[in-house]
Formats: C-alpha cells, structure tokens, sequence
C-alpha cells in the first residue's frame, strides 16, 4: 500500500531543506504548501516572536469521516542539530546516508515524510479516520522550544503520538524523567600553601570528599545522576577556598528524585561540616517528565497499532526528554515512537527505507485503530 518510490523522494526532498534550529523559516513554508496541497486546513501559530525561532509551529488539521472516533493528534519537529546544512544523501542498499560531512536530518523528517505518505494513502484509499491535528514543531533540538509555546488548549486531541525516538518501529517511549539540577557553592579558608598550609581548609578537597560519597551514575533503571561543573581554584600557591559544583539527576518516580538530592546534598553538608566549613546548596526541580500506564487508551491503541504492522510493541522508559513530554504534561497524553533512525546527532546518522515505510505502515495503522 505504501508507495515506496514517492516516500524515499519526499524523505529525500526534507532532508536537503536546509532547517538547522532558529532557521525553520523555508521548511515550514514547504511543509504548509504540502499539507495544503493534501487538502488540510494549516495554520502557523503565533509563536515565533515569543520563541525566536524562524517559524512559528504548523498546526494542520484532517477532518474526520468517523464522528464517533477520538480526535488524536500527531507531532514531529522540522527543526534539526548541526551540522545540518548542504546534506548530501547517499542510498546504500536499504540505509539512506549522508555524504559523512552532516547529519542526514531523519530526526525528526523521517517522521515528517511517513505523516505526509500516510495522509496521502489515507485519502488514496478511502480510510476512514477521525479527526486529526498534526503539530509540526521548530526548536525541537534547542530544548523543546517550539512544542513548549503551542497553546494546548487550542487543541482536540484526546492523545496523540510523538514520531520521534530512536529504537525501531515497535517501540513505545512510556515514560520519561523529571529532572532536579543541584548548584553548590563550597566555601573553604585561603592561605598560603607553602607558609602556612594549615591556617587553610581547601574547598577542593571538601569537594573530592562529598563527591566520592554520592551515589552518582546509572543508579536503577529509572534513576541516573551526575556532576556536570567543576570549577575552582586560581593558583598552585593558594589553598583553594571556592568550588562550585553543577550537578543533575533524572528519575521517573518523583520521590526517588527527591531521595537522591538530598542524598547529593548531604553529601556535601557532611564533607563541609567535617572540615567546619560551610556549602551552599542549591536544588530546583523540573517537572517535565511523564509516565503512561499501560492501560491508557493511548498505549492501547499504540500497542494494537504495532501488531497490525507486523511488531512486537515494546514499551519503554527514556532518560531524554522529546515534545511528547511537552504534550503530556499539557493535558495531551502522547507516546513518543520508534521511529527506526540510527546514530542520530552524528555525520553517521542512517535512515534504512524498511523502516521509513514501516513507520508510514504504523501511521496509517494507528488511525485505523483509532477510527474502529
Ligand atoms: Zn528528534
Ligand atoms: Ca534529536
């Protein structure tokens, strides 16, 4: 049913539109005279002024010929990573490449063209379907930036799915962490270190101590943490009385967040106090994580949608972060996709064909199952 020819052609066409994030401008322009073209109704939201980047989000909307069924939406970013501009294609058997001197841009344009073909077969073959919203979003790479500014309550969409994860068509981004960032300003005693060492106490020692004694690192499956910055000390003849360190952690369940903060804290009030020195510690949350249950309509459908191409679902939890977290947490539950692209945010980036035409396969699929 997938016209393999016309998707591997438009994949091609996107990724040679130059769309580095903060220069969206001409891939939104392409993009709005395509979905219009497949007779949707588009709009660019206003907010590009807000955000700085080249456009503002594209909100295209498919109207349903199934009332009863659940308005969805679909969402991709058109922005990409550098180096992002002049990309070369290269086809090799079944992988699409660059030339090795850019990324090749399938993140996110892979979803894109499987959207595109799967609109287009929609309409092809006479699929029913219901309403549909497909958000295409700039500054995807710069921190969530265009997806962050979409006004969710313009929106339908009782659920959505994200085409955006790496992993193969099959699988199912579930859950997400929140994130703490912890900023601590160590405070030792400066003295001379060759006259008179111990009139000193030495902020980076205090430093080495409390960071041997956090739990720092992969620490369960859900829980990871790290010390990002260190920065301190001026000259070898001085006995260092300032360290700041920047550190983060990231964990699906909250409390475990929580637990692990205060351990890194403590880790530092201790190592600090034994020396009869003090630290300031500073921790701020950011509740930008998700989780779905197994039993949400969403994950239902994403699951039931996968066996009907053929898949095995798998669902899964991610340490990143996507849009997906930005529609969830909007009201909008969403699943964020395997999409099928290898080596993202490298000149060894990959796309292989079967994958882009399982995506599109998965895509109409999931409209089916939604409209039935
Ligand atoms: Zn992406
Ligand atoms: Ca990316």
């Amino acid at each position: 049913m997938v016209n393999k020819d016309r998707l591997v052609k438009e994949f091609l066409e996107l990724i040679q539109i130059d769309s580095e994030s903060k220069n969206e401008a001409e891939i939104a322009r392409v993009l709005t005279e395509k979905l219009e073209a497949l007779g949707l109704e588009v709009r660019e939201d206003d907010t590009k002024e807000q955000t700085g980047l080249g456009s503002g989000n594209l909100i295209a909307k498919l109207k349903g010929t199934v009332a009863a069924a659940d308005p969805i939406l679909f969402s991709c970013h058109f922005d990409t990573v550098t180096p992002g501009n002049g990309i070369k294609p290269v086809i090799n058997g079944d992988i699409i490449e660059s030339d090795k001197t850019t990324i090749l841009g399938a993140d996110d344009k892979a979803g894109i063209a499987a959207l595109l073909e799967g609109i287009r077969l929609l309409k092809e073959n006479d699929i029913a379907h219901g309403d549909i919203e497909f958000v295409l979003t700039g500054g995807e790479e710069i921190g969530l930036v265009g997806a962050s500014a979409v006004d969710k309550k313009a929106l339908a969409a009782k659920y959505g799915f994200a085409l955006d994860s790496g992993g193969p068509v099959g699988e199912v981004i579930v859950a997400s962490p929140d994130h703490a960032k912890i900023n601590a300003k160590i405070h030792g005693v400066a003295a001379h270190a060759g006259v008179a060492p111990e009139a000193g106490v030495s902020a980076i020692e205090i430093a080495a101590k409390a960071i041997t004694m956090m739990p720092l690192g992969r620490l369960d499956e859900e829980l990871t943490a790290n010390i990002g910055v260190i920065k301190g000390g001026d000259r070898t003849n001085i006995v260092c009385d300032l360290v700041e360190l920047n550190g983060e952690a990231r964990a699906i369940t909250f409390s475990k967040l929580e637990n692990q903060m205060k351990a890194m804290r403590e880790a530092l009030e201790g190592a600090a106090e034994e020396r009869g020195c003090t630290v300031d510690v500073e921790v701020n949350y950011e509740r930008v994580g998700y989780k779905l249950e197994e039993t949400d309509r969403v994950v239902e459908v994403a699951k039931a949608a996968i066996v009907k191409v053929g898949r095995e679902p798998e669902l899964k939890a991610t340490g990143g972060g996507s849009d997906a977290n930005i529609f969830t947490i909007g009201g909008i539950p969403t699943a964020n996709l395997g999409v099928g692209y290898l080596d993202i945010h490298s000149k060894d980036e990959k796309m292989p064909i079967s994958e882009l035409v399982k995506l599109t396969e998965l895509v109409v699929a999931l409209i089916q199952t939604v409209a039935e």
